[in-house]
């Protein structure tokens, strides 16, 4: 996966970013992917990248993923005040898939 293209914070400060069509899956894939899920774990947490359930063992390794109110994924310290949208769980095998620096441990 690689970065598409750059923003520029608050403090004029150039982040790198990647666009949504890179790092999501499409929205028909993750639609498909929700239904998938075992006996007792229609409530947990999907994965934001792929929409799959993740099953308890699966969110125990989360990750967690930064994402900009226009759905760009930055990296997990970038400092882009009202820019961001917040943190997603992200399944520990689609956080192999992002940058170094655009995944942290969920919850952290
Ligand atoms: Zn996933």
């Amino acid at each position: 996966m690689n970065i598409t293209h750059t923003i520029t914070n608050q403090n004029g400060e150039v982040i790198e970013a990647i666009s949504n069509d890179e790092w999501q899956k499409s929205l028909e894939e993750m639609e498909a992917n929700k239904k998938v899920h075992r006996h007792g774990w229609s409530d947990n947490a999907e994965c934001k990248m792929c929409g799959r359930k993740m099953s308890n063992a699966a969110l125990a390794k989360a990750r967690s993923v930064h994402m900009t109110t226009s759905g760009d994924l930055v990296p997990v310290n970038a400092n882009i005040g009202d820019l961001s949208q917040g943190f997603f769980e992200v399944g520990s095998e689609c956080a192999k898939r992002v940058p170094k620096g655009f995944a942290t441990k969920a919850g952290a």
